[in-house]
């Protein structure tokens, strides 16, 4: 009877406390989950299914939708439900340490992995987008990204800045899902920032939930409050009304003085990127009525904003790509220097890959703020020696705003977070929490992508396109207890550009969730730990030794 109704008057909302609709918390967790994603709290675009990352979906239709609400209600402890790209296509006896939910979302094989060739299987209903968390269930909103993108800032500021980014102005593009976290990232370390959309109802968004400051659509009066700040040494972000291809190479020709570059526009999709000779509001319908010509267009625009950022490199700013694939995309447009500036991953964040950390997360099932309060707690008992941490978990409790189910991440590493999974599962048991927690990560990762402009660019060893190793990170989250795994092609590189899987269990307080929690969440980020001894990272080699992990070849 859903499915009647005018897609845009449904609103979705997963059901919090302890009110059980499927048969157990196993198949409630991913039930509450997909809800989430489709939450107006934490979608980009619900209407549509999109909840972030350009047209990233939670399932393939609202039938498909409905569908996969049922089964999930109906399914049982020994039954596992397969996903094919949204939507729900099989149920098969398993057993109770399987997975109850495996999900393959858009992919394509190797000859017809394009984007024309995707949007056609698209068209005929036969696939979906499913990003990274999207389609796997796991995105919790704009806080998901906004540590990753806090150390990246981090990173630069130890790099370049004397530890802190006082004093410095930093320009960059796309206020989204993910791109929306880039403002308050670079406040929290102290910047100044000036972010480009040409999409105002996004920037509202952003100072709605309080990780943009203010916003104009006047570039003078944007520029004098960014570099009347900048001089100050005042943390300040401001948002400006405007397209990124335009407004880069103005801002290089008037001189400003930027200290760093980069951007999060969608570019990884070139239908997601508005070409500077369309308006806003024709976006969709000249998308939809001429995608070759658009594309042609959104590349050249991509083009002159990629050519400004290699200028701005030039002139002597700390530029980098954002795993947006942006430099490959202007490439095609006709810039000749586009990879001239590395990714965020060599650049900055590769050491940490090497010691199996990155985004893990956790949402409360009962929708109690406290019970992320709880956890945050208990985070800093088990890590008190982490000062970064303490730091990240103490501001992320006083400053975000929970979207959709409270949830929280951080950055741990091999052998730190089983840790905290089985801390969580005896603060459930106890009744400490209210309600299960579900616990999992984004595919930015170090041990389940193959992506070679983002995750896995110029590895030591040259494997950078080898995707073997997140399809072995699926098997064997699968085969350690996960509740429910996914294997993606594209995420948020785009269509042909990456392989990556995820994994999510549910923390229920039982003997047997604990079991499964002490062999996922070791196993992995272990993953990540042998993908880069693998490839030669002596870092990667010592936390092996010293944690205990066996790698065959290395083991003399
Ligand atoms: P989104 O679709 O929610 O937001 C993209 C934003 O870009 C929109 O607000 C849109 O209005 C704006 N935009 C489009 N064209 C523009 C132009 N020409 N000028 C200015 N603004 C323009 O996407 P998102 O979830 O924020 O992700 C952004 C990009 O980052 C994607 O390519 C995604 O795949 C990638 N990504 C990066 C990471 C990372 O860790 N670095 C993680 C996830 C996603």
């Amino acid at each position: 009877p859903m499915t009647d109704m005018p897609t845009t008057t449904r609103t979705i909302r997963a059901a919090r406390g302890t009110i059980l609709t499927a048969k157990s918390w196993q198949t409630e967790g991913p039930l509450r989950m997909l809800m989430n994603n489709l939450d107006p709290e934490v979608a980009e675009h619900p209407e549509d299914l999109v909840v972030y990352g350009g047209t990233g979906k939670a399932a393939r239709n609202w039938e498909a939708y409905d569908a996969i609400v049922r089964t999930l209600e109906g399914l049982e402890a020994d039954e596992t439900l397969l996903v094919q790209s949204g939507k729900p296509v099989g149920v098969f006896r398993t057993h109770e340490w399987a997975p109850r939910v495996l999900i393959a979302n858009s992919n394509l094989v190797g000859d017809w992995a394009t984007w024309p060739e995707f949007r056609k299987l698209e068209a005929e209903g036969l696939t979906m987008y499913g990003q990274m968390t999207a389609g796997s269930w796991i995105y919790i909103g704009t806080q998901g990204i906004l540590q990753g993108t806090y150390e990246t800032f981090a990173a630069i500021a130890d790099k370049r800045f004397g530890g802190t980014l006082a004093g410095t102005l930093t320009l960059t593009g796309g206020a989204g899902g993910m791109g929306g976290a880039q403002p308050l990232a670079v406040t929290l370390n102290e910047g100044v920032v000036l972010i480009v959309d040409v999409d105002p109802s996004r920037l509202e968004r952003r100072v709605e939930h309080r990780y943009l400051d203010e916003m104009t659509d006047d570039l003078d009066d944007a520029v004098e409050r960014v570099l009347a700040a900048k001089a100050e040494r005042r943390p300040l972000s401001v948002g400006l009304v405007g397209n990124a291809a335009t407004v880069f190479p103005e801002l290089l020709r008037r001189g400003v003085a930027i200290d760093i570059v980069t951007d999060q526009t969608s570019a990884h999709d070139p239908l997601a990127y508005l070409p500077e000779d369309t308006a806003l509001a024709d976006w969709q319908t000249e998308a939809a009525a001429d995608p070759v010509d658009f594309t042609r267009r959104s590349r050249l625009a991509m083009a002159k904003q990629v050519q400004a950022m290699v200028d701005f490199q030039d002139a002597g700013a700390e530029v980098f790509d954002y795993g947006n694939s942006i430099r490959a995309e202007a490439k095609l447009g006709g810039c000749e220097r586009a990879f001239d500036f590395p990714g965020f991953v060599p650049a900055y964040i590769r050491p940490l890959f090497a010691e199996g950390k990155g985004p893990f997360r956790w949402a409360a099932l009962s929708g109690d703020p406290a019970d992320i309060a709880a956890t945050d707690r208990a985070i800093l008992e088990l890590f008190p020696e982490d000062e970064k941490l303490r730091r990240w978990i103490t501001s992320a409790g006083e400053k975000i705003a929970f979207e959709g189910l409270p949830a929280r991440i951080c950055w741990l590493g091999y052998q730190e977070r089983h840790l905290a999974g089985l801390k969580f599962n005896e603060m459930v048991a106890s009744g400490e929490l209210s309600a299960p927690v579900v616990i999992g990560r984004d595919h930015l990762d170090s041990g389940s992508v193959a992506s070679p402009y983002r995750e896995t660019e110029a590895m030591a060893d040259g494997s950078d396109a080898i995707a073997d190793w997140p399809l072995l990170n699926a098997l064997l989250n699968t085969a350690s207890g996960a509740t429910w795994v996914s294997i993606h092609h594209g995420g948020g590189v785009g269509i042909g550009r990456s392989i990556h899987a995820g994994q999510v269990i549910v923390a229920d307080g039982t003997p047997l969730a604990a079991e499964k929690i002490a062999r996922v969440l070791v196993n992995d980020p272990g993953t990540g730990v042998m993908r880069h001894v693998d490839a030669g990272y002596e870092r990667a080699a010592e936390v092996a030794r010293e944690r205990g992990l066996r790698v065959p070849m290395w083991e003399g």
